[in-house]
């Protein structure tokens, strides 16, 4: 079996690659750590290996990690579904959210983000492949929502998120993503484009991701069965 150490230096080498293949810096791309499902010892022998930004699922799992590894300079970002009820606990132990799609939860993550820490950096889910399963709201709403949002103090809208439909073909992957580039640069404040998985990493860079998430190709295929 391939170790942590392995799976981390190969996905770095590629997004290395990907980055150089179409004319662009690695330094532009952060790789996020998927780390829903794994034990703080699989973050933490990550950490020791330099990686500082986490991505977590569900906030229950993500809260014990935290607590478990709050001696540790680890950069949080929630990239789950979002419940209302929810938003206090996320504004308060998070640095980023990339899953908000609607106003009462950017609201809300606004108000109750503590005032003795920066805004919350927050990037925008589009239902990019208008799935039904799928969170997020639909490239026609984004205007409206960014309108409502843009200006609240607690949070920093910094971009675009989005996962495209799973068993499309290379060419149709890739058009998804440039559709989100597409959207994103209509809005020059905007900075992040938080877009690629295992599956589809150099699609992504190739269209502008700057953020790219990656959990099986770091930590290996997960076991554990994921709560919902
Ligand atoms: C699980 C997950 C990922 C990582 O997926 P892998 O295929 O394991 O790399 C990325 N983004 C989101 C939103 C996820 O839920």
């Amino acid at each position: 079996m391939k170790s942590l150490e392995n799976r981390l230096l190969k996905v770095r080498q590629d997004i290395q690659q990907g980055a150089t293949a179409c004319g662009r810096s690695s330094e532009s791309i952060t790789l996020l750590a998927v780390s829903k499902t794994q034990s703080p010892d699989q973050l933490e022998a990550a950490y020791n290996l330099g990686q500082r930004a986490f991505g977590e699922n569900y906030l229950q799992e993500a809260r014990e990690k935290q607590q478990a590894l709050a001696n540790l300079d680890i950069e949080w970002h929630f990239i789950g579904p979002i419940q209302s009820n929810k938003t206090r606990e996320i504004a308060e132990h998070f640095d980023w959210v990339h899953s908000v799609d609607r106003i009462k939860i950017a609201t809300r993550l606004s108000e109750q983000r503590p005032e003795n820490l920066p805004p919350l950096n927050i990037c925008l889910q589009i239902n990019i492949d208008n799935e039904s399963t799928k969170s997020g709201i639909e490239l026609e709403k984004l205007p409206e929502l960014v309108e409502q949002i843009h200006s609240l103090p607690g949070i920093r809208l910094r971009g675009l998120m989005a996962i495209p439909r799973a068993n499309n073909s290379e060419e149709q992957q890739l058009d998804s993503f440039q559709r989100l580039a597409n959207a994103k640069n209509a809005y020059p404040f905007m900075d992040t484009l938080s877009m690629g998985m295992s599956s589809d990493l150099p699609l992504a860079i190739a269209a502008g991701a700057t953020i790219v998430r990656i959990g099986t190709a770091i930590f290996g295929k997960r076991s554990q069965k994921e709560q919902k």
